[in-house]
């Protein structure tokens, strides 16, 4: 597998059901915020957001909030949901990874990294030698620098996703829970 393929893409986070990642041997989420679970703009957990990461909970499912964003922004978000958090986490780096294993004694195999962005999030979950799984990013509102990034991932996303497609999972398709 190369160094920026995910292993899965999913249309959603919120697509991604916990016996998805249990039947994997998944006990663990790295769970990136912007665009991934919400917009750049929102500041605080929406709705789904909520529910989802809920379900991950009652599944026994151990959440680490890592985002490359700065310390006010991240904590923000993750507090409500009562959350541990990474700011400035430097992915593709896999500080994030190290510290979950730590935190929650699982090994780097029973972590999934889930995120919007191939350099960051894929190359953090291949780097740590966890499951990566990428998601479409929930809005294009992006700054000059993400569309350049988003530019230089376009071909390997649509390549993973020609080539890939038992590993695409698009509009609730094979969703079983
Ligand atoms: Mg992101």
């Amino acid at each position: 597998m190369s160094r920026l393929q995910p292993d899965y893409y999913f249309d959603s986070a919120f697509s991604i059901r916990p016996s998805f990642l249990t039947e994997k041997g998944i006990n663990c989420v790295v769970l990136d915020i912007d665009n991934t679970l919400v917009t750049y703009g929102e500041k605080i957990p929406t709705e789904k957001a909520n529910e989802w990461i809920n379900l991950l909970r009652q599944n026994n499912i151990s959440i680490l909030i890592a985002s490359n964003n700065v310390e006010k922004r991240v904590s923000e978000f993750a507090t409500p949901l009562g959350l541990p958090y990474i700011f400035n986490s430097f992915k593709p780096s896999k500080k994030a990874i190290v510290e979950a294993c730590t935190m929650f004694g699982v090994r780097p195999d029973q972590v999934a990294v889930i995120g919007d962005q191939v350099f960051t999030d894929i190359g953090c979950a291949r780097k740590g030698g966890a499951l990566a799984i990428l998601t479409k990013p929930i809005n294009d509102k992006e700054n000059l620098f993400i569309k350049f990034k988003r530019a230089m991932e376009r071909p390997i996303v649509k390549k993973f996703r020609k080539n890939n497609a038992d590993r695409c999972f698009e509009r609730s398709e094979g969703i079983d829970d």
